[in-house]
């Protein structure tokens, strides 16, 4: 599950990790009010206006049509206010968002602190996440941060450091003072590096994190150490852990159909292909995509409908499939083990006559217990529904549809 940066920023906070402080706000009058409630509690001299979208590269980023950036300094009360206008309500279009964009419905009004000193901040790059092939958690770090991190990586990759974290013991004080000493800090902001570097790791650990991202993360220019922007993701299998940070999803910057699906308990990605399946079992419904793709086809969805393939459920598949306009054929492949084909198959023909007028063909692939009389079911039911057994067939039957 997704955050938003002010989001991800309290969590940090909690922990005691440095941040940009800032107010969030839904209106440009609460933008102001914002703004001058920070003045009073940092001193701030001028302000940052920053769209709160899930997505990243806001500061290149322009809202839709306009010259105004997704992240914007404001050195003015008059600043923030015209500034938040430009913002709210509005499509901003980032690298990250694809040429659709996405509606800034709230900004972060947070203080500056870029702010003219002695000498000019540094930003650096931090993110925490788990390397899947050593089964760690790893910090990875860069003297290169700010906007392009993934321009550094590409052509500079030896300026990109890596931790590893021992899931025995935990993070240990060296690795904080080993990631300060390669960003090349020492005095005051050192000190502040170990213990910024020591509570990230903790606020990952404890909230059951699946990735941070802090970038940039500054060395301000009286040195102190804090993160100036934050994409956390929370990992959703851990959620019941957490029941307060639930609250925080936004489902208005999530896929609807996933939401709906994500409702009824179904699991349902959207993808960009032109046949639908529905599959009991995560492996099997991975399975069927291949299978489709080798008929010739291309997958629109991943689904797996779980143990109970009963008529509702099946209904409720049906309908979030025919949501999206490409999809050209359905395939549906159950395995009945525990779940019996015939049953399933009676759930079919019924969620089929329920949702009455299904536009495309719906190719029907049982096996198990009871298969051939299930088949029997789909061939009698006189519906648009044309049954195999084999999944060769029914593939072939995939691609003779298509091709028609
Ligand atoms: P992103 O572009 O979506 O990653 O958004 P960021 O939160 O990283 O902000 C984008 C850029 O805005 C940063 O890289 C900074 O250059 C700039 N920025 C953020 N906070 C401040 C600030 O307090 N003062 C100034 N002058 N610039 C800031
Ligand atoms: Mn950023």
């Amino acid at each position: 599950m997704n955050l938003h940066e002010y989001q991800g920023k309290e969590i940090l906070k909690s922990f005691g990790v440095g941040i940009q402080e800032g107010i969030v706000a839904e209106t440009p009058e609460q933008a102001l009010k914002a703004a001058i409630q920070l003045q009073k509690e940092t001193g701030t001299g001028w302000w940052v206006v920053k769209s709160q979208i899930h997505a990243g590269g806001r500061g290149k980023g322009k809202i839709s049509g306009t010259d105004q950036s997704g992240v914007a300094l404001a050195k003015t009360l008059d600043d923030v206010k015209r500034i938040s206008e430009n913002l709210l309500g509005k499509v901003l279009v980032t690298i990250q968002t694809g040429p659709q964009g996405k509606k800034v419905n709230k900004v972060l009004v947070a203080q500056d602190v870029y702010y003219p000193g002695e000498s000019k901040p540094k930003e650096f790059y931090m993110s925490v996440l788990l390397n899947r092939s050593s089964g760690r958690n790893i910090i990875m770090y860069s003297t290169e941060g700010g906007m392009d991190i993934e321009a550094v990586a590409e052509k500079t990759p030896h300026l990109i450091f890596k931790e590893e974290i021992d899931p025995k013991v935990g993070i240990q004080p060296f690795q904080a003072r080993k990631i300060a000493f390669n960003l090349g800090l020492s005095g005051n902001s050192f000190k502040e590096m170990t213990r910024f570097v020591m509570a990230l790791y903790r606020a990952y650990d404890s909230i059951d994190a699946s990735m941070f991202e802090i970038n940039p993360l500054l060395k301000t220019s009286d040195d102190k150490i804090i993160a100036v922007d934050a994409k956390v993701n929370l990992d959703e299998n851990a959620l019941f852990r957490h029941k307060d940070y639930e609250a925080m999803r936004d489902k208005s910057e999530e896929d609807p159909t996933e939401v709906e699906a994500g409702e009824h308990n179904l699991n349902y990605v959207k993808l960009d292909g032109n046949v639908g399946c529905m599959v009991n079992g995560a492996g099997l419904a991975m399975a069927t995509m291949d299978i489709i793709k080798l008929a010739g086809g291309e997958p629109a969805n991943f689904l797996d409908v779980g143990g109970t393939a009963n008529a509702a459920r099946v209904e409720q598949a049906f309908r979030i499939i025919l949501k999206d306009p490409n999809v050209k054929a359905i395939l549906v492949n159950i395995f009945g083990g525990i779940v019996r084909c015939d049953r399933v198959a009676q759930g079919i023909v019924d969620a089929y006559k329920n949702i009455g007028n299904i536009p495309v063909p719906i190719i029907v692939r049982l096996q198990g217990t009871n298969a051939v009389e299930a088949k029997k079911i789909i061939d009698d039911s006189g519906l648009k529904v044309f049954s195999a057994i084999q999944l060769k067939e029914a593939a072939d039957l995939v691609n003779q549809l298509l091709k028609k």
